[in-house]
């Protein structure tokens, strides 16, 4: 029998998020028991008071990590017996699907219909995917002289400090969570101020899965408080940290400043959608070009933010791709239907319409959007917005906006198409849309991207590595690469006496 479809508007009326850190186990307050209110950019409500960590808390949080690593209580277990924990934890995110979705929703903005079908999902099969890589994982032997044995083996980093988003709360933790705990480190993360209670509630059910207490904590509060005392402390080993290059260029200071633990920064992008005029089919490369920049908002690192159009075919494609904005109109997020919901927040709705005003002070034509949308609702919602007739050298063509906010741009020839795309201080995607393939090969190879797609975007899999080029980051989340990030690489010789004469 069909369940009836859930009433999340009841639903979140009944809502009493739980703010208190997880550290050693156990929900506590922050140490002088001080709190910031959270409230919703859905609707303006309250959702509840949420611990303000600070470096207390989060001395606290890496001293049980450290016990933890050091008497191995995690580290130690079979991996066998790793893998089964972090499987069950995959199944209780799963089975707790309808709660995440809806803190998601509420605290970040985004519809529930794409927090039910991406962000939970995404999650539990991202945990569930390192669980089962991490008992398939061997380690070498090097090819030396008979009179040696040089094994070379990956061991945990130890204290993982982890610092996140709040785009993608659930799956920007899971990205650093899954591989960091199924290679026997110990953590503490630290989610956005904004978005803090689906991070906590991972670190409850984790435990209910069966981790052991100290090996993975949450301490949320603001980044130049708990975040800054996370990245400075002497005893966090690395730092996975996603978010601004502003930020990310602070990490790499705060190791300098304390033990140069090892920083991987997952930071901002300006990606590329360059259309040629051998495209075959404009029609879905318009579908998609709106599609990825205005889902989740537009507020993703990897939105296809500038669309560089061939000038012989803009007139069609920009046609196209004004066609689809009416299906981006934000609603309500707690509606099923909606595709567009609302801003992070009053200070991201600022900014976002400030980029908006600089696009037409700098001589950009607004085509569609533009405007603050469903004022009434007590939220921070913008219409989708799209910019033609933009200059590579204007503020919407090289800084990233992070919302709904696309610019296009015109070239004429393959030479100039690069060019223009690789003239951002970032490098984080980039998608080529020809019939051509020699020409799509060639363009692809030239792009200085982490990850290029062809005649597509959306393409995404949890077995490929995440990350950018040039000052979009360096290191890579997901697929098995990311045990880089959280193993130290060890040679062990062993000496090999001859035979017994
Ligand atoms: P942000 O840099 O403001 O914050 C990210 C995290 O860092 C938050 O937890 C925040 O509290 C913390 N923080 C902020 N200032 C800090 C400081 N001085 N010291 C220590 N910690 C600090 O970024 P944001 O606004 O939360 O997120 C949006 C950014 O994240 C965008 O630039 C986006 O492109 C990027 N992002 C990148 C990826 C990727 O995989 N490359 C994925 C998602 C988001």
């Amino acid at each position: 029998m069909n369940r009836p479809a859930p009433d999340w508007h009841a639903r979140a009326a009944d809502l009493r998020p739980d703010g208190r850190c997880v550290i050693d186990g156990r929900r506590v307050d922050a140490a002088d028991s001080v709190c910031y209110d959270k409230s919703s950019p859905v609707d303006g409500r309250l959702l509840g008071a949420v611990a303000r960590g600070r470096a207390p808390d989060i001395d606290a949080a890496v001293h049980a990590a450290r016990t933890a690593f050091e008497d191995r209580r995690w580290a130690a277990q079979p991996p066998a017996a790793r893998k089964k924990v972090l499987q069950r934890f995959a199944e209780k995110v799963l089975a707790a699907r309808e709660e995440l979705a809806l803190l998601e929703t509420l605290d970040m903005g985004k519809p529930i219909g794409a927090a039910l079908s991406v962000d939970v999902p995404a999650t539990a099969r991202c945990i569930a995917w390192y669980a089962e890589a991490l008992d398939k994982r061997y380690d070498e032997v090097a090819p030396t002289a008979e009179t040696a044995l040089a094994l070379i083996t990956r061991e945990p980093v130890g204290v993982v400090g982890a610092i996140v988003p709040w785009n993608y709360p659930m799956i920007m933790a899971a990205w650093k969570i899954a591989p960091a705990l199924a290679m026997g480190n110990s953590l503490v993360l630290k989610p956005s101020e904004k978005s803090p209670f689906t991070a906590l509630r991972l670190a409850e059910l984790a435990l209910e899965a069966g981790l052991p207490p100290g090996v993975f904590n949450v301490v949320p509060g603001y980044g130049c408080e708990a975040g800054e005392a996370l990245a400075l402390h002497m005893d966090v080993d690395a730092i996975g940290f996603t978010g601004s290059t502003r930020t990310g260029r602070r990490m790499l200071e705060y190791a300098g400043r304390s033990n140069l633990k090892r920083v991987f920064n997952e930071l901002g992008g300006k990606s590329a959608f360059i259309v040629f005029p051998d495209c075959g089919d404009l029609a879905r490369a318009a579908a998609t070009a709106a599609g990825s920049m205005y889902f989740n908002q537009g507020e993703s690192c990897n939105a296809p933010s500038r669309v560089l159009v061939h000038a012989d075919i803009a007139e069609r494609f920009v046609e196209l791709l004004a066609a689809q904005l009416p299906r981006w109109a934000p609603g309500d997020p707690l509606q099923p239907g909606t595709t567009m919901g609302a801003i992070v927040d009053d200070v991201q709705l600022r900014t976002v319409l400030g980029y908006i005003e600089s696009g037409q002070s700098e001589g950009a034509r607004l085509l569609a959007g533009g405007r603050q949308a469903r004022p009434d609702s007590g939220g921070h919602y913008v219409e989708p917005t799209l910019f033609d007739g933009v200059d590579g050298g204007m503020r919407i063509a090289q800084e990233e906006i992070f919302g709904p906010v696309q610019a296009v741009l015109r070239f004429r020839d393959e030479t100039e198409a690069v060019r223009i795309a690789n003239a951002t201080s970032y490098g984080l995607q980039a998608s080529v849309w020809s019939d051509h393939l020699s020409r799509a090969h060639r363009v692809a190879r030239a792009l200085r991207a982490g990850t290029v797609h062809v005649n597509q975007y959306d393409e995404d899999d949890i077995t490929v590595p995440f990350g950018g080029f040039k000052q979009s980051g360096n290191g890579r989340d997901k697929s098995l690469h990311a045990f880089d990030k959280y193993t130290e690489l060890k040679t062990t010789w062993l000496r090999i006496d001859g035979a017994n004469p």
